[in-house]
């Protein structure tokens, strides 16, 4: 078999694209460069549209089944904003793909890769060929942003497992002046072991968690998908430019399931907004909690139900749509269902500069009784740490 192996450096696309991307021992020394990075998105994409029904598969054993299609969708969008925004360096591209990422993935895994990712492109910052060290200790930053975000320790049966080993591989190889084929399979075998290693222990945060030790003996899908993504990252070097999948992602919805219910002229109360996976939970809740007020006049209130295209998830678009909606110059409470809706939320907050308005905290209590303690709170003229402490009140109540 003959290749052609991709141009090293160039960061237009290469005239002569192999067939097969076979390594030759004679195979140039690649550079991590803006035109490498774009070949990773490309394959990245090859390679969750290629393993997606294995990856929801691992999601419905013991999680909800929906892993497979979240990174085919997020990274479609993520391709569709490189190819128009044509980002001109790594770093830049990484942040762009992180952004896109906890904007469009309806699921855990959204906020939690697209933070990941934010990260790494913030720490590369402009350099124009980050080295395997630079490029390690980046994704490393990244892990320690995701592991903030989550909550998850080595051992938790999370994407973590994979990623930890990777970054480590890529540290070391980085030590020890490895060529960069070799450092990138490395990084492939580490995160590989890891995903695999998930299998035995109890998965102790996201959904999987759920189940407790009877998620022993099954792997952790984002685990799989960590490994999927380092091995497009050793892939991307002997690949050739392809074109990058253009998929938009689904167009939000924004009247049909951005709720307000007071007129934007009145001002001077603190903006609610309630997140759930689902639109129909996040609208009966707003509704109850808005009958339950009786006649005080209500608080500008809106919500942020399931996705854009009406589906069970999170959705960072309607999130920050909602909570514009009802900003009011003083501060807006969000509450959260669970799970990804708060990840998306910290995520938000994360971000610099934040597209949430000045003032926007996430409210820590049950849906429901927060729902309609803070709702009330904010009716009545309080102002925004009065609403979380209304807050903190219906997290204490108890019911036995
Ligand atoms: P969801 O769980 O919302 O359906 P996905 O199915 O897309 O989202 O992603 C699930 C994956 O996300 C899990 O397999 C796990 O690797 C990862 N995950 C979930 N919660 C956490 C967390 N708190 N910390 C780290 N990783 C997590
Ligand atoms: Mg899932």
């Amino acid at each position: 078999m003959t290749a052609t192996p991709a141009s090293p450096t160039t960061s237009t696309p290469s005239p002569t694209p192999s067939a097969e991307a076979a390594v030759l021992d004679t195979a140039p020394e690649a550079a991590l460069d803006t035109a490498y990075f774009r070949r990773w998105i490309a394959e990245t994409n090859r390679l969750v549209r290629r393993d997606s029904a294995r990856l929801t598969e691992l999601d419905a054993v013991i999680g909800d089944g929906d892993h497979g299609a979240n990174l085919v969708r997020g990274f479609g969008a993520v391709g569709a904003a490189v190819a128009e925004q044509r980002p001109t360096t790594p770093g830049a591209l990484l942040t762009l793909a992180g952004t896109t990422l906890t904007n469009t993935v309806g699921g855990a895994s959204g906020p939690l890769f697209g933070t990941a990712l934010r990260r790494t492109g913030k720490v590369l910052g402009d350099t124009g060929t980050p080295t395997v060290t630079e490029l390690g200790a980046a994704l490393g930053a990244g892990l320690k942003s995701v592991q903030k975000l989550g909550g998850a320790e080595l051992g938790d049966a999370t994407l973590v497992d994979a990623l930890a080993p990777a970054v480590t591989a890529l540290a070391e190889a980085g030590e020890a002046d490895r060529p960069l084929r070799e450092a990138l399979d490395e990084a492939v075998r580490a995160a590989r072991a890891g995903a695999d290693a998930t299998e035995a222990l109890e998965a102790r945060k996201g959904r999987a968690s759920y189940l407790g030790e009877r998620s022993i003996g099954h792997q952790d899908a984002g685990a799989n998908s960590v490994a999927l993504l380092m091995e497009a990252l050793r892939a991307a070097v002997d690949a050739p430019e392809a074109e990058l999948v253009t998929e938009e992602p689904a167009a939000a919805e924004e009247p049909a399931q951005v709720r307000e219910q007071a007129p934007k002229t009145r001002t001077g109360r603190v903006g609610i907004v309630l997140v759930s996976h689902s639109k129909a939970v996040a609208e009966s809740v707003a509704a109850l909690a808005g009958a339950l007020i009786g006649s005080v006049e209500p608080a500008p209130l809106a919500v942020a139900g399931g996705t854009p295209d009406g589906g069970i998830g999170t959705s960072a678009e309607l999130i920050t749509a909602a909570a514009r909606s009802v900003d009011e110059g003083r501060g807006v409470a969000v509450l959260c269902d669970m799970g990804s809706a708060v990840l998306t939320v910290n995520a938000l907050l994360g971000e610099e500069p934040s597209q949430l308005p000045d003032g926007t905290r996430i409210v820590d209590a049950p849906f429901l009784e927060g729902a309609v303690a803070i709702t009330l709170t904010s009716a009545i003229g309080g102002d925004i740490d009065a609403v979380l402490a209304a807050a903190e009140d219906a997290r204490g109540y108890r019911k036995r």
